[in-house]
């Protein structure tokens, strides 16, 4: 043994311990894989630091629970885990409590809670400590309490280890912070780095990121139960029958994945409107409503969700029945990310490719919008002051970036050591900084070399299986005993290929469907968690909220992206009468259950002569009664942008609501831009509970 073992504790007594620790977290039947206990064993016992390349569902939390316990045991420290998945983690830390593994969270949500863990911690009273990656960003944290934290770590894990990788998928500039945290931590502090899909490259990165002598213990990606097939239809519309005419064959229920926010919403309407029960998940669905989503997907009240990626990482339905993609994926391994939520517990699952021309269109947007352009990133530079903080939305305006994708810059270049985060805001350095041209060209190129082999694996003639597991470097085909290559499901496999006609009724009302002017306004079905603290008495489904609104069109549409872009950015003006004819073309095509008998404009603090005027048509045109302007209550506080608690606290109970009492049929509700959904359905609850039968809304513009 060498130095840092720890001395009197047997192979075979640590053994003992870590199985009896198993058998808490996951029943009494559960025995340790020999990859999990080769692991303990290296973190415990030799404190090695160590990278564990296995699938979800393989048992990679039991490891470091179990490490934790142990090291606890030991006399050690608190086990940090850094993990942007915590919001999803809940089950695991439930589990891991009946094992008596006592375990804390700081994150973004629970501020006024930090005094008392980080006392928790330092009195010994915490095993372990969940920790969003956001954090190691956050001045506060960095400067006070991670030093400490890591100076007492008896264990660090890093979860969805690939982030820190340039070459990972999914690189956050969040994770550049490890590289200082892990290398800023004692050599006998044992670090456990976690994946379920890396290559070799990213392995190799990985691995030297965290120490000089990492154990690498990597599994096999093969998984008997999956079937994968490609479906080749070149016309968007006729994917879409035949998803529709197909969806009900397949096996239990599932996830459909898109391309784009706007495709998911647009294939679940369609879908939704032919009968299959379904949801839209995507980046913009609310925490409690994904909550929501998610858990009727796991007890099978939904036969899929039509999701974006956001649908990711730390969802685990074990008997998930199948994985279908409108438009492929641009890498391999986030393809293969993607399908490997399907099956992990049943005998068969069916994922089925149907890629479409527009894809690679798509891609290179994804790709051109990744990292800024030199000249926008020095823009940001330039408008930082060294003294006066400047916060994000003070800059926004100063840059040609939206919000997110300036956070970003700012994370990079915080990084990089080029801004500074401070309380008010982000200061300039004055250090020296250099756009690294050779970084992001070596990662365009990898991008590219990516997007090639998605193209390849779509008109392969081998296995499919096999194709995808020689791309991601699959252990299990090399070495002295290698798996055999083909899986003998795949389509390729088989020979069986999948009947791609559509039925042309089908075919025909999809696209009267898709083609109608206008768009849905899904209604907010969740309020946001949290109201109660901000002492307003709103929890769970929303019941009174509007009934399926719709918006003449997509600011970033090509179409009406661009006309209605001028009326909004524009000083306040009547609305012109080619955008009154395409509002009333909308309400014409609107399949409302009850025709609206009343107009009402919403008060637009930008816009008043805009949504009054529109108003004032419609209820002409329409014959309807105008119940004139939806009155902004004086001394309302202002809307925060904060989050979706914040915003429904401050529009709450903000509007007074005309006389109601008798109004015979719903209301149309007018306003010029909707964004979050939160106005109209705070309206919508307000208009309600003054005695309107029911609320439709009416906007002119989204934002995507
Ligand atoms: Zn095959």
């Amino acid at each position: 043994m060498g130095s840092g073992t720890m001395v009197g504790v047997t192979t075979t007594d640590l053994r003992e311990s870590a199985e009896a620790l198993l058998r808490d977290l996951a029943g009494p039947r559960a025995r340790l894989r020999e990859d999990q206990w080769t692991a303990i064993d290296a973190l415990v016992r030799q404190r090695r630091r160590a990278l564990v390349v296995q699938r979800t569902g393989w048992g990679k939390s039991a490891v470091y629970f179990i490490a934790a316990k142990l090291l606890r045991a030991a006399g050690r420290g608190p086990t940090v885990i850094v993990s942007p998945l915590l919001a999803l983690m809940r089950n695991q830390v439930a589990a891991a409590g009946r094992a008596g593994v006592v375990a804390a969270t700081i994150n973004s949500g629970n501020m006024t809670e930090w005094d008392d863990i980080h006392a928790r911690v330092a009195a010994g009273a915490v095993d372990v400590l969940l920790v969003s990656p956001e954090r190691l960003n956050n001045p506060d944290f960095r400067d006070a309490v991670l030093p400490e934290l890591a100076a007492d770590a008896g264990l660090v894990v890093i979860d969805e280890a690939h982030c820190v990788s340039d070459w990972g998928h999914d690189f956050r500039p969040d994770y550049r912070r490890i590289r200082t945290l892990v290398a800023d931590l004692g050599d006998d502090v044992p670090v456990l780095a976690t994946t379920a899909t890396a290559n070799d490259r990213v392995v190799t990165d990985v691995a030297g990121q965290i120490g000089t002598d990492t154990l690498v213990l990597r599994g096999t990606l093969d998984r008997e139960s999956l079937h994968m097939s490609v479906v080749h239809i070149e016309d968007a519309t006729a994917r879409t029958a035949w998803l529709s005419r197909y969806l009900h064959e397949l096996p239990g229920s599932g996830i459909i994945y898109t391309l784009t926010v706007a495709a998911a919403h647009d294939l679940a309407d369609v879908l939704g409107s032919h009968g299959h029960d379904v949801g839209a998940y995507t980046g913009r669905t609310d925490p409690a409503e994904r909550e929501a989503l998610e858990q009727a997907l796991l007890d099978n009240e939904v036969k899929a969700l039509v999701a974006t990626s956001a649908l990711g990482m730390g969802f685990d339905k074990p008997d998930l029945g199948f994985v279908v993609h409108i438009g492929a994926p641009s890498s391999p391994i986030a393809y293969y990310q993607q399908v490997g939520r399907a099956g992990r517990g049943t005998a068969r699952a069916e994922v089925v490719l149907l890629p479409g021309p527009e894809d690679r269109r798509i891609w290179s947007y994804f790709a051109s919008v990744a990292f800024p352009r030199e000249h926008i990133v020095r823009a940001v530079l330039d408008a930082l002051d060294f003294e006066r903080p400047l916060s994000t939305s003070a800059l926004e305006p100063l840059v040609e970036l939206n919000r997110s994708r300036l956070e970003m810059v700012l994370k990079v270049l915080d990084v990089d050591g080029a801004v500074r985060r401070v309380r008010g805001g982000w200061l300039a350095t004055g250090e020296p900084w250099t756009y690294d041209t050779e970084r992001y060209e070596r990662l365009s190129h990898a991008r590219e070399a990516e997007q090639q082999a998605m193209i390849d694996y779509q008109s392969t003639a081998e296995c499919r299986m096999s194709f995808l597991r020689r791309q991601l470097d699959d252990p299990a085909l090399s070495g002295p005993d290698p798996d055999t290559p083909d899986c003998g499901r795949c389509d390729n496999c088989t020979g069986v290929r999948p009947d791609t006609t559509v039925d042309t009724a089908d075919l025909a009302a999809i696209r009267t469907r898709l083609d109608r002017p206008g768009i849905d306004l899904s209604p907010r079905k969740q309020w946001p968690t949290g109201m109660a603290k901000l002492g307003i008495p709103l929890s769970g489904k929303i019941t009174d909220g509007p009934a399926t609104g719709r918006v003449l069109g997509r600011l970033s549409d090509l179409g009406w992206g661009q006309r209605l872009r001028p009326l909004l950015d524009g000083p306040d003006a009547p609305v012109p009468d080619h955008v009154v004819d395409a509002c009333i073309a909308v309400l014409r095509d609107w399949n409302w259950d009850q025709r609206p008998t009343s107009v009402l404009a919403m008060e637009s603090p930008t816009h008043p002569k805009l949504t009054a005027d529109l108003a004032a048509r419609l209820a002409h045109i329409g014959r309807l009664r105008d119940l004139g302007t939806l009155h902004i209550r004086p001394g309302r506080p202002p809307v925060s942008a904060a989050n979706s608690a914040h915003r429904v606290a401050a529009l709450h109970n903000s509007w007074d609501p005309p006389p109601l009492d008798d109004l015979d049929g719903p209301i149309l509700l007018i306003d010029a831009l909707t964004d979050t959904g939160w106005t109209l359905t705070l309206a919508a609850h307000t208009l309600r509970a003054a005695g309107a039968p029911a609320v439709l809304p009416f906007a002119l513009a989204t934002p995507t």
